[in-house]
């Protein structure tokens, strides 16, 4: 069987369709899954346990069989803990073929073969009866189905369809219950992730503000979850303005409904402010008693010794529609929406009359109306709103352009068109445009460019850079080529150098002394100790006490399934990590010339300098605008002694997890990882390999 996986091309930033071996999904699927973190997540696993073994004995001392279902067995941890605590017999329900395959052969090692049978299957495929999957309807239903968002992964059909058809009426489960709490805030970093600000932009004829549609003022934005480490979010980032309140609870050991619903709470602000955000994270209780909980709560509300780093189940995020000015004391009410799979949120203040009346405010799912955000995503918005970061593109433009200058912008969904015709080019602006966000791109763009009035001076080509024709420039050469560059597609930060094979389709049209801007790219690395991020990558050994080595040993093949292994995108400011190595640029990309037909490769190494343990090496690019204005997509300061990273709040950088770690000790015999980089210019991808 064959599979088509989707990936965009690099040297053409277009989406393509590659064939691939039926096992490829499965490598890719495991070597980028989550089971290491959640098999290192000791609070987890601990919980789980306990839980087990408490339903087993509530079980056992009313004198019944305990018969476990357990939904989403993975490597069957969870069946192999109710084995152990004296459960008759589990069924581990498993749908993914790789990690049911992977379950038998664990389940055996761990000697638990005659009483954990794993099915493969989904769940509401499963079959009771003397010759279905299952003997008998279970009385103990454990699982652990969920996402950051709790529901996300489809847990409460699972639950629904569980309770008619698997389990018996009254069944224990672990765990009992989930409840979901939420904390209103004004956070003007994260409001930017949803909105763009006005940019203030120093003309010539005085000050310009760029202003966002009004399509976008009261724009729901997108449904799917924000979901991040709300522990590396500093709290001079944003502004509390209510307790912390319960917002919904699911009780697992009872027939659960998935149908959409609402959730209504009164809230009374403890500071007047602007509300903007919902803070909200979830906690389960392993036992009815709820003595044995589980919880996601950010580091203001639990003491930091309780926080277990994991990366699994994190905190969301919400915008709420509009910022809400709040008084403190006043009366609100927040409601809580949820379809089968997600949440959101709205605000409303309570009115006198409407004091007991309960409103049905069932609101529907949100919808973007703007387009910007089906355009943009969270970080991109953040990027856009960054003003420094602004600044310098409005300086080096301010260098380049001249009154009678041609501009051509190739980037998604850009605002340089809009800056470089402020800074100066009076000449049309032309703006090229890709056909695969076309649409909302055409609508956003609409929208923003009526809204400040530049209808006539901006021009879009709906054109691909290797199809443009001199027409679409009025038969005029280019004389500024400009791209941030930033494009949806790219994964890894140097997938943004589709730029480059972009400014090489569009050659022909350049003027002989045309300013490209940026004018060059580097590409540089770091040699880096995370303080948690490490544990995805690293094998477990035994959990619980269980031997899961079957496990590391599948993702160690998945990731080595591929002859070079791949550097994989981490957003680094919510992975905190400790240089060991100088910041060392390694390849650079001139982009006044076209791409070259070989490769570029370098080779060298990298001395360790600071004590630590070298988990991996961190990638990213700066963009040189000018020769003395550069942007950086990764490390933004380093403070020396102690080797404290700083990186790009708006970007992912490329993380390369070494095999092996070593631990560097001597600092006056510095020891060093050599490393070969190649880029290949016709696939725009980058290979490495690194000796320690
Ligand atoms: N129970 C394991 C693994 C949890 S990850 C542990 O706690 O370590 C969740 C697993 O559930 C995944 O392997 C996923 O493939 C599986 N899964 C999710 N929904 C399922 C369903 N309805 N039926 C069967 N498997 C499911």
């Amino acid at each position: 069987m064959k599979t088509f996986c989707g990936r965009a091309n690099p040297t053409t930033g277009s989406m393509e369709w590659l064939e691939e071996g039926e096992d490829y999904d499965y490598h890719q699927e495991i070597a980028r899954s989550r089971y290491a973190d959640m098999l290192h997540d000791k609070d987890r696993n601990v919980k789980y346990y306990q839980g087990i073994r408490a339903a087993v004995s509530r079980v056992k001392e009313r004198g019944e069989k305990a018969i476990v279902l357990d939904i989403g067995t993975g490597t069957g941890l969870l069946s192999m803990m109710a084995a152990s605590a004296g459960a008759d017999f589990c069924y581990a329900i498993e749908v993914f073929k790789p990690m049911a395959n992977a379950a038998v052969k664990i389940v055996e090692k761990n000697g638990f073969s005659d009483r954990i049978k794993v099915i493969n299957k989904h769940s509401t495929e499963v079959t009771v009866g003397p010759d279905g999957d299952m003997q008998c309807r279970a009385n103990i239903l454990v699982t652990e189905l969920f996402d950051t968002e709790l529901i996300g992964e489809g847990a409460l059909p699972t639950y629904e369809h569980a309770h008619k058809h698997l389990v018996h009426e009254g069944c224990e489960a672990v765990p009992h219950r989930a409840t979901v709490y939420v904390q209103l805030v004004e956070s003007r970093r994260m409001w930017s992730w949803k909105k763009l600000f006005p940019v203030h932009v120093e003309a010539e004829d005085g000050e310009k503000i760029l202003v966002p549609p009004s399509e976008m003022e009261n724009c729901p934005g997108l449904p799917s979850v924000c979901d991040i480490q709300l522990n590396q979010m500093p709290s001079s980032d944003f502004s509390i303005l209510s307790d912390v309140v319960k917002m919904f609870s699911v009780d697992f050991s009872k027939p659960v409904q998935s149908a959409s619903t609402c959730y209504r709470v009164q809230l009374e602000p403890v500071k007047s402010g602007k509300a903007q955000i919902v803070l909200s994270w979830w906690d389960i209780d392993m036992d009815p008693s709820g003595m044995i909980n589980c919880s996601m709560a950010p580091y203001w509300v639990k003491p930091t010794s309780a926080l277990q780093w994991r990366d699994h189940w994190m905190q969301c995020v919400y915008f709420l529609p509009r910022e809400e000015p709040v008084l403190q004391g006043e009366k609100l009410y927040l409601t809580a929406c949820r379809d089968e799979y997600s949440v959101w949120y709205n605000l409303q203040k309570a009115r006198a009359d409407e004091e007991e009346h309960k409103a049905d405010v069932c609101v529907e799912s949100p919808v973007c109306r703007c387009r910007a955000h089906l355009l943009w995503n969270r970080p991109r918005f953040g990027q856009l709103n960054d003003q420094n970061r602004t600044q310098q593109y409005i300086q080096s433009l301010r260098r380049v352009l001249k009154t009678d200058s041609v501009c051509l912008c190739i980037s998604d969904g850009s605002l340089l068109p809009v800056l470089a015709h402020y800074l100066g080019a009076k000449q049309v602006q032309y703006f090229v445009l890709f056909f695969r966000s076309l649409h909302f791109s055409l609508v956003f763009f609409s929208y923003f460019l009526k809204a400040n009035h530049l209808e006539d001076k901006i021009k879009i080509i709906e054109a691909r850079p290797e199809l443009l024709k001199p027409s679409h420039l009025e038969d005029k050469k280019i004389s500024v080529l400009v791209g941030e560059p930033f494009f949806t597609t790219s994964l890894l930060p140097w997938h943004n150098l589709y730029f480059w094979y972009a400014r090489t389709a569009v050659s022909t049209h350049l003027a002989n002394n045309v300013t490209v801007l940026p004018q060059s790219a580097s590409l540089h690395m770091m040699i880096v100790e995370f303080q948690d991020l490490w544990r995805i990558r690293s094998p477990c050994g035994t959990c619980e006490g269980f031997d899961v080595r079957t496990m590391d040993e599948m993702i160690k093949d998945s990731l080595n399934f591929r002859e070079s292994k791949e550097a994989e995108p981490h957003p680094l400011w919510e992975y905190p990590c400790k240089s060991l190595s100088e910041p060392q640029e390694v390849l650079t990309f001139d982009f006044t010339k076209t791409v070259p037909q070989h490769c570029l490769s370098t080779e060298g190494s990298v001395k360790l300098l600071r004590k630590g343990k070298s988990h991996g090496a961190v990638l990213w690019m700066e963009y040189h605008l000018t020769a003395d204005i550069s942007v950086s997509t990764g490390l933004m300061q380093l403070s020396n002694e102690k080797g404290k990273c700083e990186w790009n709040p708006h970007c992912k950088q490329a993380v390369y997890f070494f095999s092996s770690v070593i631990e560097s000790e001597i600092l006056s015999d510095p020891t060093a990882v050599t490393y070969d980089i190649k880029f290949d210019t016709k696939t725009g991808e980058i290979a490495m390999d690194f000796k320690l």
